[in-house]
Order: structure tokens, then C-alpha cells, then sequence
């Protein structure tokens, strides 16, 4: 397989370091309803899955969800996520984490993701925290504030490399607040206190003072219990490059001495009508909206399996739309695989697979798939590759339905034309929709 590494900056041969290829996936904040663009990263780390099993890996993957410490800036400043998510409910910090934590999942699921091996919440690390901040502090690499407990990124020699950052650019920006303690405009809490007075109820005794952790050192921690270091493979959305993920291998190096992963992989954003997704322009759909207009959470993933994950990639309407009826066109042929079995031993599972392969290049899979001639087994691993629910959703028809579809063909060819359109709209009743070809309708469930 071919993964363009973040680190190298290039596209590598990946083979795993050990037996079973380790991968660590940022997962969401549980603060809100996810949008569609938050289900993009994780159709392509889902993919990322398939195609290492399809090549015959075997995958430890660990996802985490973070439920404290994730503050409105990404930075040090502002209210924590979870907080916020909190006061404007009404309801505790943890009864929002457990809401959102379920809407996620349930969600992931709708979208036919393989459940992770490992499901982390960032909660139930807390101890971990504590003893990692023990040890970078032992280690030299951090100092106390008011604010809290800071990484001081001037020890750390490498702390720029990964972003390429550019730190003496970062040096003029202001200093205001707590952060006027810094010693190093790029430094950053690992852990914060809780100030008197301030509300958090998310919080923890530690050096004699209620505090909770930055948001970065869930993960470091998360992967050096869950997986130990150095990963195979960590992925993101291309935001987490400068701050969370260049924090993370600051982390991981002042605790453990340790690289974190061997490969990163970062998907780019969803644009919606090539603008921001965001609550002021009104367009932060969700999966739920664009049931409501007829689209399922399978059309979306075909959708975001027809691009490629690194680069931005424009949502509209129409395009969704040209996704759907791939799918149909694609279940169409499976059903009439059914009824009259395609025999081709042409290998062309392999070149889709290849496809994948390179740089999961999901795109070109595609085409090939649009292109080629293919076996119900074929689309049987097509199926199980992508995860698009191609075949469960077309078994065999019940014989009344089968016996309607023959008497819609027989009305077409006798030209009965408003027989065979009462036929198919009965039909569509019954959630079977008809594409007609050269060979007669094919059906599949339109669901
Ligand atoms: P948020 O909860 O808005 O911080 O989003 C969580 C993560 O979802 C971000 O860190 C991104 O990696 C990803 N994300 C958010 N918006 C988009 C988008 N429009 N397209 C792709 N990924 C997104
Ligand atoms: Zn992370």
C-alpha cells in the first residue's frame, strides 16, 4: 500500500512495524450534533481500515472521544466545549458528553463505519494524565503558571518540524492574560487550574488544586496505554497539524522519550456551495437534514468515497444527487446479477483494490467499478471494501413482487404503457424501484 505520510511529506510504501498496524484516530469533541463535514475524516479512516484488512492486515484501531478539556480556541484560551455545551443545555458537562457521545456512535454506525477496537473517552484517562505530566515534569519540560501547568516548547528541538512551524513568526503575535506567563508563544497547557470562581464542573485534584487536562494529552495518553508507541498510524483533519498533533509528539517525546507514529495521514475539508460550513451562513446540515431530502447516510458516503480525501472538496446538492444514482446504478447490477449471473474471471476486484491501495484513492475505484464488468463476488468484496450496504439491502424479491415485475415487462413490450406505469408505481409502494435496460427491468429496493 502507498499512504501519502504527513511526516515525510510524501507518498511511502506502508508496511506495519509489527504484526498488527496500529492506528489512533482523533475522534470528535461530544459538545454538539455532528455536520456532515465532521463524518468526512471518518469515512476515510474507515476506508483506510478496509483496504489494510482487504490487503490482509490485521488492524488495532483506537478512537477517542473527548469529553473535557477541548476549549473554544483550540489554544489555551476560552471555555472548554463541554462547559459551554453544558450551559447552554442546562444539563451537566457529563449528561451532554454521554447525549452527544451516543449520537456519534449510533451515527457512525448509520454510516456503516467499523466500530473501533478501542473507544477511549478522554474522562477515563484522567489518572494517566496526571502521571504523564509527573514525568515530562520530571523530565524538565514544563513550568507552572497561574493558568496552569505549561510545556515549554523551547526543550523540545524538533517542536516546529512536524508543521513547519514557523516559531519566531509566532514570537510577534500579542501576549495578554494568563498567557503573559509564557515563556514561548508556541507553549501550551497540559494541564489547567481551576481558577476561584470559575465554574467547571468537569474537574480533578492535582498538585493540591482542582484542575482538568489539555486537550492535547488524551491522545498521547490514550495511544501509550491502548497501543504504545510508535503507532502506525495517526489521522486527523489537516486543522490538528499545527497545534493538537504537533502537542501530541511534544508530548509523547518529553514523557516517554518516544516517536509517536510512524505515518500521518490528514484529510482536507468539505466546502458547502465552496463556502465555510458554519451555523451563520446556515449551512450545517446533517445527516438527519439530508434524509429529510430524500438522501440516505449511504448516498452521503458515496459521495465522499467518489473524491479523494486530501484536498477540499465542494458538497452540493447536485453532486449528492449524482452520488445517489451511482449507488442505484451500482445495486441495479448487483440485482441483475442475481437474475442472470455475470461470469468474468477478468480480476477485477484487484484493480479496484489497487486503486484504493494507492493512496486510497477511492475515485478511481469508482470508475473502474463504473467500467468493468463484475461478478457478484467481486461485488461482494466491493461491498465489504467500501461499506455501502450494496448487497444487504438486495435480497431476493418475494414471488408476488417477482410475478409483478414479469407482468410490467410483458405490459411494456405489449405497450400498455399505463399498465406497466400502475405496475411500477404499486411496485415503488413496495419500495422496489425499476431500471429499465436492454434485458428487461431490473430492480432493486429503494430505500
Ligand atoms: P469541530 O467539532 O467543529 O471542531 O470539528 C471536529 C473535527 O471535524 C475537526 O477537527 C475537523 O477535523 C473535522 N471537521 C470539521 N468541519 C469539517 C469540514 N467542513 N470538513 C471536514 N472535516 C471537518
Ligand atoms: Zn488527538
Amino acid at each position: 500500500m502507498k499512504l501519502y505520510n504527513t511526516l515525510s511529506r510524501k507518498l511511502e510504501n506502508f508496511k506495519p512495524a509489527g504484526d498488527v498496524v496500529k492506528i489512533y484516530t482523533c475522534g470528535p469533541t461530544v459538545y454538539n450534533f455532528p455536520h456532515i463535514g465532521n463524518y468526512a475524516a471518518y469515512a476515510y479512516w474507515d476506508l483506510l481500515v478496509r483496504c489494510l484488512k482487504a490487503n490482509g492486515y490485521k488492524v488495532k484501531r483506537v478512537l477517542n472521544l473527548t469529553d473535557v478539556g477541548h476549549l473554544t480556541s483550540d489554544g489555551d484560551e476560552g471555555e472548554d466545549k463541554l462547559e459551554k455545551g453544558a450551559r447552554l443545555s442546562g444539563k451537566t458537562p457529563f449528561e451532554v458528553a454521554e447525549f452527544y457521545s451516543k449520537v456519534y456512535l449510533d451515527n457512525y454506525a448509520k454510516m456503516e463505519f467499523l466500530p473501533a477496537d478501542v473507544i477511549a473517552r478522554a474522562t477515563d484517562y484522567i489518572a494517566e494524565d496526571m502521571e504523564a505530566v509527573d514525568v515530562m515534569t520530571a523530565n524538565g519540560f514544563t513550568y507552572e503558571t497561574r493558568d496552569g501547568v505549561y510545556y515549554d516548547t523551547s526543550k523540545f528541538p524538533g517542536y516546529a518540524d512536524f508543521a513547519q512551524l514557523n516559531l519566531s513568526g509566532l514570537q510577534a503575535g500579542a501576549r495578554v492574560g494568563f498567557s503573559s506567563e509564557k515563556r514561548n508563544v508556541s507553549d501550551f497547557a497540559v494541564w489547567k487550574f481551576i481558577q476561584p470562581g470559575e465554574k467547571h464542573a468537569m474537574r480533578w485534584d492535582y498538585l493540591g488544586r482542582p484542575g482538568y487536562p489539555g486537550w492535547h494529552l488524551e491522545c498521547a495518553t490514550i495511544i501509550h496505554k491502548e497501543l504504545g508507541e510508535p503507532i502506525d498510524i495517526h489521522t486527523g483533519g489537516i486543522d490538528h497539524i499545527p497545534v493538537h498533533h504537533t502537542n501530541e509528539i511534544a508530548e509523547t517525546y518529553a514523557a516517554w522519550g518516544k516517536q509517536l507514529s510512524r505515518f500521518w495521514l490528514h484529510c482536507d475539508f468539505i466546502t458547502i456551495d465552496g463556502q465555510k460550513i458554519s451555523k451563520s451562513l446556515g449551512n450545517t446540515y446533517t445527516l438527519e437534514d439530508l434524509e429529510e431530502r430524500g438522501f440516505l447516510a449511504m448516498d452521503y458516503k458515496m459521495w465522499l468515497l467518489s473524491g479523494h480525501y486530501q484536498g477540499t472538496r465542494n458538497f452540493t446538492f447536485e453532486s449528492l444527487e449524482a452520488a445517489k444514482n451511482r449507488r442505484a446504478s451500482w445495486r441495479a447490477r448487483i440485482a441483475s446479477c442475481y437474475q442472470k449471473p455475470v461470469e468474468s474471471d477478468e480480476g477485477n476486484f484487484a484493480r479496484v483494490l489497487d486503486a484504493v491501495s494507492n493512496n486510497l484513492n477511492s475515485a478511481e475505484a469508482c470508475a473502474i467499478i463504473d467500467n468493468s464488468k463484475l461478478t457478484l463476488n467481486d461485488w461482494r468484496q466491493i461491498d465489504e471494501l467500501f461499506g455501502l450496504r450494496l448487497i444487504s439491502d438486495t435480497p431476493d424479491v418475494s414471488s408476488d413482487i417477482y410475478d409483478l415485475i414479469h407482468e410490467r415487462d410483458a405490459a411494456r413490450t405489449a405497450k400498455d404503457f399505463a399498465r406497466s406505469d400502475e405496475i411500477r408505481n404499486k411496485l415503488l409502494a413496495h419500495g422496489i424501484a425499476l431500471n429499465d435496460s436492454s434485458d428487461g427491468a431490473i430492480w432493486y429496493y429503494n430505500i
